[in-house]
């Protein structure tokens, strides 16, 4: 993986994959997820790609009952509402993503430190299909 380019094309060609991949620091270990080319912590350019386990914990949580027109064709809306966190993965990083098995008819019952791991699943059909990054407590 040593040509591995630290973009969202990259990121994204991974995740067609099932595979978690962001960038580590040489200089200073910080992770990133998404990929990053440049440390945002220490300014380094020696960035190397760095594989996530998919395991950490809900940082924060909303649930969203008028979501963009992506997830209203994936068949969300007011009447199905979805949760969206922000999860703190074990290798450091930070990720948005949609958060599945926590109840949403009950936000105020979703707690904060739920252990979650990364379920990749798939959204469309024919060559619109795409693997997209979820979170399941
Ligand atoms: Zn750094």
């Amino acid at each position: 993986m040593s040509d591995f380019d630290f973009t969202s094309a990259a990121y994204n060609a991974q995740l067609a994959e099932k595979k978690l991949i962001g960038s580590r620091c040489k200089k200073c270990g910080h992770t990133f997820l998404p990929p990053r080319a440049l440390c945002s912590h220490c300014h380094s350019s020696e960035m190397e790609p760095f594989e996530f386990s998919g395991k950490g914990k809900l940082a924060a949580y909303t649930v969203i009952y008028f979501g963009p027109t992506s997830m209203k064709n994936a068949g969300y809306d007011s009447k199905n509402p979805y949760c969206s966190g922000i999860v703190d993965l074990e290798e450091g990083a930070r990720i948005s993503a949609q958060i599945f098995g926590v109840d949403i008819a009950h936000p105020e019952a979703i707690q904060i430190d739920t252990p979650l791991s990364a379920e990749f699943f798939e959204r469309g059909e024919g060559e619109r299909k795409k693997v997209f990054l979820g979170f399941k407590a």
